[in-house]
C-alpha cells in the first residue's frame, strides 16, 4: 500500500514518522519550505488549557502524554533521537484572579496538574520576573516545543525508516471510482493508495475538487521572536500583557496572546511594543532584541475542534486539519497511522470526524 503525505509541517512530520515506522510506504510531499508555515509561525506552547469541554480536554491530556511516549521512543531507539521539548510548566495570570482562580479550579477538579500559587513560587517558577504576581496558576505538566526542529527532526526520523520526501507541490489529489489512485503535481503523476491531507490551511481547498467540504475558520496571528539570548524564561509565562516563551536555541517568543495578535499596521512597530513589554516582565532583559516577527493563519476547521479521519466519501484519503496542532501532533500521527494502516476506527477519535458538519 502507497501512502502519499501532502505537507512537511508538524503534523504532516508526524504522520509520516509513525507510518514509517509502523512498516508503512511512504512519501511526503511539500511545496514549501520544509518545516510547514502554522508550524514556523507557532508559539508551540503544550496544553490542555481552560475553555475546552471536558471530551476535548481528555483528548489534550492525552496529547500531552503522547509527547513523552514520542520522545521516549526516538530516544530508545538506534538514533537515540532527542526532542526538543520543554517541559517546564506554564504560569498564567491576570490584573483580576477571579477567573484564574475558577478556571483553574474547575481543571483541578478534572485531575489536572494546576494549582493557584503565591508570588514566592512564582519567582522559583520564573526567577527573572520582575513584579512577579501575587497569585497565579502553575500548571506544571505543560511544555512547549520548537516547532520546526520538531518538525524537521520527524521528518529526517521518517526518512530514517524508509520514508521519502519530496519537495514539490501537489496541483491536485486523484479519484478514480470513488477511491484515491494518486496525485498530480508539476512534475507528473504520483500513485497512491492513501492520500493524507496534512496541508494546513490549503487541506479544504486540495478536499474541495473531490467533492470534500471541509469548513474551516481561520486566523491571523502575529508572534514576535529575539535574538538568541541566554536563558531567561524557564516555562511558558502567559502574564496580563504578553504570552511569552524562550526556544532552546535562545530564541524568545512574544505575542500579545500566545495565538498571536491580529495583523498589525506596522509590524516593526509591533514587535518593538511586544518587545518592551517583554523587558518590563524580565530583569536583565535590556540585552533582548527584535530578530524577526511572523505572522500566519492557523488552520482552524469551523467549530475549533481538529478534523481528524478519513473522508467517508473518497476511499484512501485522510484528513488531518487543526488549530492546537502542535500539542497535538504526537497522539494525531499516532492514531492516525493506527487507522490509516486498517486497525478499524479509534474510539477517541470519533469525536474528531469531519461527519460532525454533516459532511463526508
Ligand atoms: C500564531 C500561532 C500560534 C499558535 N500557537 C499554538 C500553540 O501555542 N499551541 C498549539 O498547539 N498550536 C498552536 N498553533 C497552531 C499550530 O501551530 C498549528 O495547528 C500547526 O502548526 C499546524 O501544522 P500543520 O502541519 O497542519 O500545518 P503547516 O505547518 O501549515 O504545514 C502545512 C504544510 O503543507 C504544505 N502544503 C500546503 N499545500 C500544499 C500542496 N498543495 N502541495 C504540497 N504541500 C502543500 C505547506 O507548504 C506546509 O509546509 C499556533 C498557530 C499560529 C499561527
Amino acid at each position: 500500500m502507497k501512502t502519499i503525505v501532502i505537507g512537511g509541517g508538524i503534523i504532516g512530520a508526524s504522520v509520516a514518522y509513525h507510518l514509517a515506522s509502523r512498516g508503512a510506504d511512504v512519501t511526503v510531499l511539500d511545496g514549501g519550505k520544509r518545516g510547514g508555515i502554522a508550524t514556523v509561525a507557532s508559539f508551540a506552547w503544550i496544553n490542555s488549557a481552560p475553555g475546552n469541554d471536558r471530551t476535548y480536554h481528555e483528548f489534550r491530556l492525552k496529547a500531552i502524554l503522547d509527547w513523552h511516549r514520542l520522545q521516549h521512543e526516538l530516544a530508545a531507539s538506534d538514533r537515540g533521537t532527542e526532542l526538543p521539548i520543554n517541559w517546564n510548566g506554564s504560569l498564567w495570570w491576570e490584573n483580576t484572579p477571579e477567573d484564574v482562580r475558577s478556571d483553574t479550579a474547575n481543571l483541578a477538579g478534572w485531575g489536572y496538574p494546576t494549582e493557584m500559587i503565591n508570588r514566592d513560587t512564582a519567582l522559583a517558577q520564573e526567577p527573572y520576573l520582575r513584579n512577579a504576581p501575587k497569585e497565579a496558576a502553575l500548571s506544571s505538566l505543560e511544555g512547549s516545543l520548537s516547532p520546526v526542529e520538531t518538525a524537521l527532526i520527524l521528518l529526517d526520523e521518517a526518512v530514517a525508516q524508509g520514508a521519502e520526501i519530496l519537495e514539490t507541490t501537489v496541483d491536485s489529489v486523484l479519484q478514480a471510482d470513488g477511491k484515491i489512485s494518486g496525485v498530480r503535481t508539476p512534475d507528473g503523476d504520483l500513485p497512491a493508495d492513501v492520500v493524507v491531507l496534512a496541508a494546513g490551511i490549503a487541506t479544504d481547498q486540495l478536499a474541495a475538487p473531490l467533492g470534500v467540504t471541509i469548513p474551516m475558520d481561520n486566523s491571523p496571528g502575529f508572534l514576535m521572536q529575539t535574538a538568541v539570548t541566554s536563558p531567561l524564561i524557564r516555562g511558558v509565562t502567559l502574564s496580563p500583557g504578553v504570552h511569552v516563551r524562550q526556544n532552546s536555541d535562545g530564541r524568545v517568543v512574544v505575542g500579545h496572546d500566545f495565538g498571536g495578535g491580529p495583523p498589525p499596521d506596522d509590524p516593526v512597530t509591533e514587535a518593538q511594543s511586544l518587545l518592551a513589554e517583554t523587558q518590563k516582565l524580565f530583569d536583565d532583559s535590556d540585552g533582548l532584541a527584535v530578530e524577526t516577527w511572523t505572522l500566519a493563519q492557523r488552520p482552524t476547521p469551523a467549530d475549533g475542534l481538529p478534523i481528524i479521519g478519513p473522508s467517508q466519501s473518497v476511499g484512501g484519503l485522510y484528513i488531518t486539519v487543526m488549530h492546537s496542532g502542535i500539542t497535538l501532533a504526537a497522539i494525531v500521527g499516532r492514531l492516525a497511522t493506527e487507522e490509516i494502516l486498517g486497525a478499524g476506527p479509534v474510539d477517541i477519535l470519533e469525536p474528531f470526524r469531519l461527519t460532525r458538519f454533516n459532511q463526508t
